[in-house]
């Protein structure tokens, strides 16, 4: 009956993947590795900060591209990590990453306007395009390839009506990071086909071993290309809601006119402790992303180890995205069973795509000691699957 008080869009729909496993949790002896969410509380230099702004006034709502000192302080990080000019106004503060890309689906897609986007994919991205009436056109990647983008797959799903590119580098699910010579050649294609590309960079700073490349960096890119950046994991305030777009100004003016009528302004106080982040992150930042990559070294060895399951060399971000074919179970099948069996929480592969199926997701988001026992659990698991 209240179902037609609904939109028709949503009568039938459930809620995605990572809203059911958050369902699941209570468990006190569940191992939680699903969800994107780390341990970590956020450095307590940042929370005083804070509490300090709020009391000097940083209440109110602020200007609706972000607070113009934020603003000024993610610029200079821009140009000392990667070398890249970009103007005040090529900046909006959003309510975290995911806002920033809905507002920007929003302002550059028309209905039936194609976007292509790497599979397996961060699993908002597909509702995100077609809520904004977009079309998903997902590109499949392989482990076999690395989960490297496929540049003469991607030409040929380049049709009249496709508009942009999706792409996640470091990436959730699959680890996979993306060189310069790749961005590269995708830029010599989005030129080519006049395309835009959208680049959600918000593990940029979890990258183990190599530095990340941003599309600012390169040529062929910087004018046609909308980049992603977050608080959320790199400086442990995912709930603080903090992210931001990077885009040339008419595309950025579009986002914040659109956005003046669903939030006006990301919040205030949280602005000022992501400013404050930023002003520390040399201090604050190498030992979170040192703790990150331990974590991914540690399970990847486990992983390896066992002999069944693989999975790719950590380069970055927080997931590991695990191969599980050998155990001859579907992605569901082994998450159902890992964790009514052994309690451990993971995501299967197939809700981030179908090119997922046949892989389950690790978030590293716990600390060794308890990623010792999830590992545990998952060897003595994967001895009572296969032939
Ligand atoms: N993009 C990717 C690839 C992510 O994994 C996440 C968070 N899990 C986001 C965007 C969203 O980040 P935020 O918290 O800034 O909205």
């Amino acid at each position: 009956m209240r179902n037609r008080f609904l939109a028709e869009t949503y009568r039938h729909q459930t809620t995605n993947a990572l809203g059911s496993a958050a369902k699941k949790i209570g468990d006190p002896e569940l191992i939680n590795l699903s969800i994107g969410d780390p341990d970590f509380v956020t450095p307590q230099e940042i929370i005083d900060e804070a509490f300090v702004q709020a009391g000097e006034g940083h209440t109110k709502y602020t200007k609706p591209s972000g607070d113009p000192q934020l603003v000024t302080a993610i610029r200079g990080f821009l140009k000392e990590e990667y070398q890249a000019h970009v103007e005040q106004d090529e900046i909006m503060v959003t309510v975290g990453a995911c806002h920033a890309m809905y507002v920007a689906m929003s302002a550059i897609l028309d209905e039936g306007d194609e976007v292509i986007v790497p599979d397996p994919y961060f699993v908002p991205y597909s509702d995100q395009v077609t809520m904004a009436g977009g079309k998903f056109v997902p590109l499949e990647t392989s482990f076999e390839e690395g989960f490297q983008l496929d540049l003469d797959a991607l030409e040929k799903k380049i049709t009249s009506r496709t508009k942009a590119i999706l792409i996640n580098s470091p990436n959730n699910p699959t680890g996979a990071v993306y060189g310069r010579e790749t961005l590269e050649r995708l830029g010599k294609i989005a030129q080519k086909h006049s395309l835009i590309v959208l680049s959600d960079e918000v593990y940029e700073a979890i990258s183990f071993g190599q530095k990340h490349v941003s599309v600012l960096e390169i040529a062929d890119l910087k004018d046609r290309s909308i980049v992603f950046g977050s608080f959320s994991k790199s400086y442990a305030m995912t709930g603080w809601r903090i992210g931001y777009a990077i885009a040339p100004e008419y595309v950025i003016a579009t986002m914040v006119h659109i956005n003046e009528s669903i939030c006006f302004s990301a919040p205030s106080v949280s602005q000022r402790a992501a400013l404050s982040a930023l002003r520390q992150r040399h201090a604050l930042q190498p030992s979170l992303v040192a703790a990150f990559e331990e974590r991914m070294v540690y399970g990847y060895r486990r992983i390896v180890a066992t002999g069944t399951l693989d999975v790719l060399r950590p380069k970055g971000g927080i997931y590991l995205f695990v191969d599980i074919r050998k155990t001859k179970l579907g992605s569901e099948a082994f998450a159902a069973r890992l964790l009514a069996e052994k309690k451990v929480l993971v995501l299967p592969g197939n809700v981030f795509g179908e090119a997922g199926e046949g892989f389950v997701r690790i978030a590293v988001t716990v600390d060794l000691q308890k990623l010792k026992i999830a590992f545990d659990r998952i060897e003595e698991f994967i001895k009572t699957t296969g032939d």
